[in-house]
């Protein structure tokens, strides 16, 4: 069993514009590839983990999502960088598309997303890491017992200064590159 860093992707690996509709709205941070590479260099699983409620809303759908995830594979690909794998919770309780209007288990901070990479994988919660921009992130690493950093990117740095009681990341740092050194530092 591996350890691994599960990403956020809104607000940690590419800006958050909302709810992302178009492909064409994909915005990488200009570190995102250098330091998703460093990760692949280290020999750590990157997986991506993602709330898209847009899905049971109906703003955006499945076929969007992947093809914005080959997007974000293909540009990742040109820089020598690679995600592992992608998982997606399309769900949302208050939806308006019946199949996804629900509550579920996958929908961060719920662990589900991760619980199913672990399966998948092969890989060791309590020896990786949860990067993410939300306290909701934070809140999946303590889930999974996987250590938790903070970027300011995104939501980030709002969220700093609303600390919610109870939730503790064990680093908070500016970007993704800052998380990977952090990272890459504890091994
Ligand atoms: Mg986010
Ligand atoms: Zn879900």
């Amino acid at each position: 069993m591996k350890p691994a860093v599960f990403l956020d992707r809104d607000g940690t690996l590419i800006e958050d514009v909302g709810y992302l509709d178009d492909v064409s709205r994909v915005a990488f941070f200009p570190w995102t590839i250098d330091a998703i590479r460093a990760l692949n260099r280290a020999g750590l699983p990157v997986v991506v983990v993602t709330n898209q409620s847009g899905i049971a809303r109906g703003i955006l759908d499945e076929a969007l999502v992947d093809a914005t995830h080959a997007h974000l594979t293909a540009r990742l690909a040109a820089g020598g960088a690679r995600v592992d794998a992608y998982y997606y919770c399309p769900h949302h309780p208050r939806g308006s598309i019946a199949a996804f209007a629900r509550e579920c288990e996958c929908r961060k901070p719920a662990r589900g997303l991760i619980d199913r990479a672990v399966t998948d994988l092969g890989l060791d919660p309590a020896r990786s890491f949860v990067v993410g921009d939300k306290w909701t992130d934070v809140q999946l690493a303590r889930a999974v017992g996987a250590r938790a950093i903070l970027v300011r990117t995104g939501g980030g740095a709002a969220e700093e200064r609303r600390p919610v009681t109870g939730v503790a990341a064990d680093a908070i740092v500016d970007n993704l590159a800052a998380a990977a050194s952090w990272i890459l530092n504890q091994r």
